[in-house]
């Protein structure tokens, strides 16, 4: 039995805890601790009513090294999950170097004042990850993580060679406010806002933000207007695919969505340099985040499906070959089990079980790794019975 040190309490934080209380054989003492205390003891409080399990919470600011380090050394967890934000993820590195522990995160790096999304910063790490015979385990949410692992299945099991890949991400549920975002308002809006970009015959193509659409089909879902976005995960699955010719990534919005959006780019508070208010520097898009619902907040009343999944096209014994390897999650049934909605949910489990991959030594390598490069089979099987089905349909 292992102990956990869980570092963020936001929506994706939660489902972590709750996940872990879950799994009591695997995880015997569990830690969530986040810069506002109040945030985690709720979620200990909520864990004791529903599974009957005690967990410890604690304070720590995440980009302070030395106080994170001094917690670990404190804790002795077998391995740090970050779950807070992009931007805590070096300094995370950082003091689970300092502390001699493994590390697990859902993000990439972020520096706050560029909205780049790069893996270059934590690929920086692995000569030291290896060096200190520690493993860091990048991207264990639902994309990246499981989408990585359903091209790594894919890889390995079901074609001989790949050519193209299209992940695809739809929330087809509803929250009842006119916008709001599903995981932290700051990051998703500079994730949408960038220029688009998707990797064809060996380059990088980019495109204007939300110029490229396309209505795809999504499982248990129906059909949906898509838009070609960039996502992290394509950089590092661009490597581990060998044959690739192509992927792209593509998620659904609304019209009110889209709409909402627009007018906050056009007024600037989509900004992410500080801007001179009333004798002081604020930031508009920080300022955005405090006016916007929390993303846990609106668990409770979310109706609809999400439905997300790789379409990958190539080679099997000679004959093409192309399937849909995806899962759908109920926005209500995550309430009812571990108060979070679907997005949280489906980012919250993988990180769960990645958290297990790599405690119990299913998954232990020195240095810095991605999910596809990691035997899929066992974080597969895992994943479905932690509440997460997956599926492949040949098409
Ligand atoms: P939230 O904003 O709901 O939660 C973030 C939490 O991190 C908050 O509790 C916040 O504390 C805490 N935090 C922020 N800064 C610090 C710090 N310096 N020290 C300690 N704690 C800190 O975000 P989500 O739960 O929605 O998202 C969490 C992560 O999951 C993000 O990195 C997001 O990008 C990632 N994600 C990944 C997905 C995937 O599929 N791979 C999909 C969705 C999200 P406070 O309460 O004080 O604000």
């Amino acid at each position: 039995m292992h102990k956990v040190l869980i570092i963020g309490a936001g929506g994706v934080g939660g489902v972590v805890a709750h996940k872990c209380a879950m799994a009591p054989q695997v995880f015997g003492d569990i830690v969530l601790a986040s810069r506002t205390q109040s945030r985690c003891d709720a979620i200990a409080a909520q864990i004791a009513e529903l599974h009957g399990r005690t967990i410890t919470t604690a304070r720590v600011d995440a980009d302070d090294v030395a106080q994170t380090a001094a917690l670990i050394r404190k804790l002795q967890p077998s391995l740090v999950v970050n779950v807070a934000l992009p931007y805590q993820d070096l300094p995370l590195m950082d003091a689970c170097l300092d502390a001699g522990v493994d590390y697990l995160d859902t993000a990439n790096y972020e520096p706050p004042d560029v909205a780049k999304f790069e893996y270059k910063w934590q690929w920086a790490y692995r000569e030291r990850f290896e060096k200190a015979g520690l493993m860091a385990l990048l991207g264990s949410g639902f994309d990246p993580g499981v989408t990585n692992v359903f091209c790594a299945y894919a890889r390995d099991h079901l074609f001989d060679t790949i050519e193209t890949i299209d992940i695809v991400d739809c929330n087809a549920g509803s929250h009842g406010h006119p916008f709001a975002t599903n995981f932290n308002p700051e990051i998703n809006i500079r994730e949408v806002t960038a220029r688009g970009k998707y990797w064809e015959k060996g380059e990088w193509k980019e495109i204007d933000p939300m110029s490229i659409s396309e209505v795809i089909d999504y499982p248990g879902v129906g059909p949906k207007k898509s838009y070609l976005i960039y996502h992290e995960e394509l950089e590092s699955l661009v490597q581990h695919i060998p044959g690739l010719q192509r992927i792209r990534f593509w998620m659904t919005f609304g019209d009110e969505y889209l709409t909402h959006l627009r007018v906050l780019q056009n007024v600037g508070m989509t900004r992410i340099d500080p801007v001179e208010f009333q004798g002081q520097k604020i930031v508009p898009i920080q300022f955005l985040k405090a006016l916007l619902p929390d993303p846990a907040s609106l668990a409770q009343n979310y109706t609809g499906k999400t439905s997300i999944g790789c379409i990958i096209e190539g080679k099997k014994d000679g004959k093409a070959r192309k399937v849909f390897i995806y899962n759908v999650c109920d926005h209500h049934e995550c309430w009812k089990e571990v108060r979070a909605q679907a997005v949280s949910y489906t980012t919250g489990v993988p990180a769960a079980v990645g958290a297990e991959m790599m405690v119990t030594g299913t998954w232990k390598r020195a240095g810095v790794w991605h999910m596809e490069q990691m035997d899929s089979v066992p974080f597969l099987e895992r994943l479905g019975a932690s509440g997460l089905p997956w599926h492949v349909q040949e098409m």
